[in-house]
């Protein structure tokens, strides 16, 4: 071990900072938001710490480094340009005793300063000994990414509960069982979708109760996105690494599946060899079921969960069983497929709105309000609709929209394979059978598609 890793107490602990620039002002930001006094040794100052003066957070020495300034001084940081005069201040702190650090010079360092994630009071600081900040600046990247931003005032909510803990488990073994439980639970879930006091209430009540009492389940309904694992959120990322169970279906692409915790437990319940699907009411019951054994149930949808996607159909029958259940939203396919192809949904000079619309038949037939997606200013998105796109143009056709009027098919969208039909309503059909599309693919229709082969920046 290079360095000996610790946290340290700077409230109303006098720090000074030499140098006036930009990099001075980074380190005196992060030293003031630990608590510390600062005061600043250069000639001149940079426009943010002459405003911190003006401000009062700061003390401002207009001279050269001299070893009086050390005196009561907890804690040092050397941000010159010069490598001169950071040796001479790391040499007088040595002296002294005081912690010392000049920026990008270790030999002049008796401290370092780490990357951190700040979920205050959570803190996690990373560090490469100083030999590739970069690489703990990647980690960090990471980190910021897999930590819910409200992972603090978890941490700060368990801490508030520590004595009531205490006092009524009374060994270390139950207290540790408590937390884990508790952590595993529901409890974080309402922390992190800012539900204070509902999660105050749950702990205070898991507390109380019975500790063999078993474990709830939830049910997070997630929609992960038109397949492009990039284009995941970063709460759908963090609740494929918790979940216990997964149930899915064909519009969940297998790189996104992948980022599933290892030993979670998939459920496949879309469209079986036989073509047939789970039916619908089978899924609700599978969700509340596994819910009730106390599972972290996933249930990873295509696009967003709220547009053709039924959610709202599946919920419907866990807050019937009284199922705690989440919704996190997803990209639906129209906007993936619209920024993937280079196609704008609305533009200020070709469309004022847009309508999504699903194609799929219902008793044989597409049954859409075909007067209201007739007129010219109006982008059309139609869901579910390669079998019908012959049918669907010929209607708009029939009920006045212009024949020249753009369309587009984009299949597979936002994937390595995605593939962009342009054309008419009246020769998008034609196209579409000649090039073999196939489900899943979205219809776009509307002037907009003329921008398609400006603005495309990926191949056809
Ligand atoms: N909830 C989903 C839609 C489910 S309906 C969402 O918000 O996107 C299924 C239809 O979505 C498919 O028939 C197809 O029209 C469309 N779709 C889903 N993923 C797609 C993709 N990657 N490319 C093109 N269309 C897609």
């Amino acid at each position: 071990m290079n360095y000996f890793p610790l946290f340290l107490n700077l409230h109303d602990q006098n720090c000074l900072v030499v140098g006036g620039g930009d990099v001075a002002a980074r380190k005196i930001r992060l030293l003031a938001a630990a608590g510390g006094k600062m005061t600043v040794v250069a000639p001149a100052l940079c426009e943010e710490l002459a405003q911190a003066v003006l401000d009062g957070k700061l003390i401002h020495l207009a001279a050269s480094f001299n070893e009086s300034q050390l005196q009561n001084t907890r804690l040092v940081i050397a941000a010159t340009n010069s490598e001169e005069v950071n040796r001479q201040v790391f040499e007088a702190c040595e002296a002294r005793g005081i912690l010392v650090n000049a920026v990008d010079d270790p030999a002049s360092c008796r401290f370092i300063t780490p990357a951190i994630v700040d979920r205050s009071p959570l803190m996690i600081a990373i560090s490469t000994s100083g030999g590739v900040p970069v690489l703990a600046r990647n980690l960090r990247a990471q980190l910021e990414a897999l930590i819910p931003h409200a992972y603090g005032d978890l941490a700060k909510m368990a801490a508030d509960f520590r004595d009531e803990v205490k006092s009524k488990l009374l060994t270390v073994g139950t207290r540790k069982q408590f937390w884990e439980q508790t952590l595993a639970g529901p409890i974080p879930d309402m922390v992190f979708a800012g539900q204070y006091e509902a999660a105050r209430q749950a702990l205070r009540e898991s507390l109380s109760a019975d500790t063999d009492a078993p474990r709830q389940g939830a049910v997070y309904l997630v929609g992960c996105g038109p397949g492009n694992p990039d284009l995941l959120t970063f709460r759908a990322l963090r609740l494929m690494q918790q979940a216990d169970v997964v149930l899915y279906d064909n519009l969940v692409s297998a790189p996104i599946l992948d980022m599933v915790r290892r030993d979670a437990e998939r459920v496949y319940v879309g469209k079986k060899s036989n073509n047939h699907a789970v039916p619908q009411e089978e899924i609700n019951k599978l969700l509340v079921r596994y819910a009730q054994k106390g599972q972290k149930v996933l249930r990873l949808k295509g696009g967003d969960p709220f547009i053709f996607g039924r959610g709202g159909e599946e919920i419907e029958e866990l807050a019937e069983a009284g199922v705690a259940f989440e919704v996190v939203p997803g990209i639906t396919s129209a906007a993936g497929a619209s920024c993937y192809a280079g196609i704008p949904l609305t533009h200020r000079d070709y469309a004022q709105s847009v309508t999504f619309v699903t194609g799929h038949r219902r008793d044989g037939e597409v049954e859409l309000d075909w007067p209201r997606l007739v007129s010219p200013t109006e982008t059309v998105v139609v869901y579910m609709g390669v079998a019908q796109v012959g049918k669907i143009c010929a209607q708009l056709i029939k009920h006045g929209r212009n024949p020249a009027t753009p369309a587009a098919m984009v299949e597979k969208a936002t994937l390595s394979k995605q593939r962009v039909v342009v054309g008419t309503l009246s020769d998008l059909a034609q196209k579409v059978v000649d090039l073999g599309i196939k489900p899943p693919a979205l219809i776009i229709i509307g002037e907009v598609v003329c921008l398609h082969e400006k603005l495309k920046w990926l191949a056809d």
